[in-house]
Parts: structure tokens; C-alpha cells; sequence
């Protein structure tokens, strides 16, 4: 008895009253009331979140839903709880999941962003800009002549939004390789967006060219949140949460730290390291395929490396699509000379010939121009730039 008491006690302590226990969110998107004009919008099987604010001046949506059809379901789900439109769009993690949907709002709607992200929109190449004005085929025509950059307020370190009697803050908590995350604060009912520091139940993708960030990064912002005192978390992904679950990832990437460390005082290799590496504690959390850049990220962090710098090289392959997963995110297409390669759509992908990925199926003939890094692990596929699907 005793034993098995100090053992719960100890597993409290190590994973926090959040809990690895919980389960991952159910297979439909919905919106659940915080407080009064406060919403979460929780993607199905942890996909990104959003927040939904309604104030007599309009609405203000923080993220915008992980992929056109979950955006379409939050739009929906918006304009089911009030008849005020989309006045603007904060940006809480300048990620796909996240920012994808942006184009189905704005313009009218503008965009509140770090300036980090602003300078990363500027510089799009073209094949990004074509696949944003056609994300949804609903606004094609009404963004022919507008650019991502063209709708965006910026800000430095700390904006107040004051709408219709309410207090929205926009936290940046500074560090070199903060990409722009943006946590969201409201005051007055204790509700916080956490942005990429909020992960529950789901491994956090951080990647060894701090495109994410970084560990030491995401303490500093957690600390910066811890001392808020949320009632609610809302995680970037995942199921609602409290101030715990803040700790809960705290002693999670204390731990991940640790477990390199250690590897790395007995002298063991990178590849070694990324292969043993794994935080499988954390049970029924999802994305176990995030371990080797969790482990070589923060590999580079403990060694001072700075973010790994990846040249990529564009190839293009003609092939027939013979693997899916996740509504056509990853995919693997067999060539005529029987190579198979994996590929992974972004929000930037090109689309010929389907409207989305979730119009990809098995047999398909395809072309894609894809990125290969030199001398990086794709771990997950190579990043697909242009696909064109015969029908
Ligand atoms: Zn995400």
C-alpha cells in the first residue's frame, strides 16, 4: 500500500495533475464555452486549436484550424455562437496548422502578428503565395491580388486589444530563435492560448533548425505563463488544460534535456543518441515520430550549435501515390523504377488537379517537385512544393 501510494505520488510529480493519462480529443471538432464570449475550438485527434472571441466589435479568432475543411468547421461553429464577423486573426505559432486557414477570413479580417512572422511571409516564394490564394477555392477570385503580407499588424513584445469591454493580451516572450510565438492572454476571465508552449498529450515538435524553437526558448516562455495563473489552457494542441499542464511540459522538457545530457556524458554518438532517445513515459501522448529532431535539437542546444543551417534541393518525381496517412498529410508514391519516396504535404503545397490533400487517393498518377535537405534527416518526407494529380 504504501509502496503503490508513494508511486502515485511520484508519478504526479513527474508528469503534474494534467496527467499523461488523458486522453488524446475526439474525432470531431467542437467548440466549447470558457467564459462569456470566450471559446475553444478543439481540433479532432489533437489537431490544432483555436480560440474563438466575440466582442461587440467583432470577433477575434486566435489560429484558424488545422487544414481548409477543419477552417470551414470553425468558421461555421463562429458564426453558429454570434453574427459578428472576423475582425481579426492573431497569429499564435507561425505553423501550417495554425496559420493555414487565414485566407478563408482575411482581408476583411486583419492579421495581428509577431514581427518575425511578417519578415517570414515577406520573403515567400511564389509557389507559397499561389497555394495560399487558392486554399480555398470559395476565395480564389476575391485574393487574386492580394499577398499574405498584405493584411498583417505587427508588434514587438506586448500588444493590448481593448474590443467591446474586452482585454486581450499578445505575449512574446523574447529569445533568439522565438520564431514569433504569441501566447494570448484574457485577464478577466483567466484563459490563456498557450501557443507553442501549450502541447498536451501530444509530443512537442521542435526541430534541430529552430524553426520551432527551442527547449531553453519554451522554459523561458513557460515560466513567463506559469506565473499568469491560468484557470484554462488552451494548448496549441490537444484537450483543455489548466496551469498544471504548463508545469506538466516544463518537467517534460527538463527531463528530455536530461535524458540527452546523459547520453551524451557516457560519449555516445548523435545517431545513437536520436536512436535511443525517446520519452515513451508519456503514455497514450501522440507523435512518438517526433523524438529524433526532439533529440537532436536538443543535442545542438546543449552543445551551443545554434540552428542547424539546411540547403535543399529541388527533384521532382513522376510516380503513382501507393501509401496515405492523416487525410493525405504524409504520402508515399512509388516511381516507374519501383523507388519509393516519401513526401509531406505543407500548407505551401501546390495543388494541381485536386483542391487539397484530402482529395489525394491511392493509384493516383502524380508529378512533384519536392525539397531534399542535405545532409538533414527528413524524418517525416521530404517537403512537397508543387503536386500535380492527374484525375
Ligand atoms: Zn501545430
Amino acid at each position: 500500500m504504501r509502496r503503490s501510494a508513494l508511486l502515485a505520488l511520484l508519478l504526479c510529480a513527474t508528469f503534474g495533475l494534467g496527467g499523461s493519462a488523458r486522453a488524446i480529443t475526439g474525432a470531431k471538432a467542437e467548440l466549447v464555452k470558457l467564459a462569456d464570449g470566450v471559446y475553444a475550438f478543439i481540433g479532432k485527434r489533437n489537431d490544432a486549436n483555436a480560440m474563438v472571441i466575440v466582442t461587440t466589435q467583432g470577433v477575434v479568432l486566435v489560429d484558424t484550424g488545422n487544414n481548409p475543411p477543419e477552417t470551414r468547421i470553425l468558421q461555421k461553429l463562429v458564426q453558429s455562437v454570434t453574427s459578428q464577423p472576423v475582425r481579426y486573426i492573431v497569429v499564435s505559432q507561425n505553423h501550417g496548422d495554425h496559420v493555414g486557414g487565414i485566407p478563408l477570413f482575411s482581408p476583411p479580417a486583419n492579421v495581428i502578428a509577431h514581427e518575425r512572422v511578417f519578415k517570414e511571409w515577406e520573403a515567400w516564394k511564389p509557389f507559397q503565395v499561389k497555394a495560399w490564394r487558392k486554399r480555398f477555392a470559395e476565395r480564389s477570385v476575391a485574393l487574386t491580388q492580394v499577398s499574405p503580407a498584405d493584411t498583417v499588424l505587427t508588434f514587438h513584445d506586448h500588444m493590448t486589444l481593448h474590443l467591446g469591454g474586452k482585454t486581450i493580451e499578445l505575449i512574446y516572450v523574447d529569445d533568439r530563435y522565438n520564431p514569433g510565438d504569441v501566447a494570448v492572454w484574457l485577464p478577466d476571465s483567466g484563459v490563456l492560448h498557450a501557443a507553442f508552449v501549450g502541447y498536451i498529450t501530444r509530443h512537442p515538435d521542435i526541430r534541430p533548425d529552430h524553426s520551432h524553437g527551442t527547449t531553453s526558448g519554451m522554459l523561458k516562455q513557460l515560466e513567463a505563463l506559469i506565473a499568469l495563473k491560468p484557470k484554462i489552457v488552451v494548448p496549441a494542441h490537444g484537450p483543455l488544460g489548466d496551469v498544471t499542464d504548463l508545469q506538466a511540459l516544463t518537467d517534460y522538457l527538463l527531463a528530455a534535456r536530461q535524458k540527452v545530457r546523459t547520453m551524451m556524458s557516457r560519449g555516445l554518438p548523435l545517431a545513437e543518441i536520436e536512436q535511443q532517445f525517446n520519452m515513451s513515459e508519456y503514455q497514450g501522448w501522440d507523435r512518438d515520430s517526433h523524438f529524433p529532431w526532439m533529440a537532436e535539437t536538443v543535442y545542438r542546444e546543449l552543445n551551443g550549435e545554434g540552428p542547424q543551417i539546411v540547403q535543399a534541393v529541388e527533384q521532382t518525381v513522376k510516380a503513382t501515390i501507393s501509401k496515405l496517412a492523416e487525410e493525405g498529410r504524409f504520402l508515399t508514391v512509388t516511381a516507374e523504377t519501383g523507388a519509393e519516396v516519401r513526401l509531406r504535404i505543407s500548407t505551401d503545397t501546390d495543388f494541381e488537379g485536386v483542391a487539397d490533400r484530402t482529395g489525394l487517393r491511392v493509384g493516383m498518377k502524380a508529378t512533384a517537385l519536392y525539397q531534399v535537405p542535405q545532409g538533414a534527416n527528413a524524418a517525416l518526407g521530404y517537403d512537397v512544393e508543387e503536386l500535380d494529380v492527374e484525375p
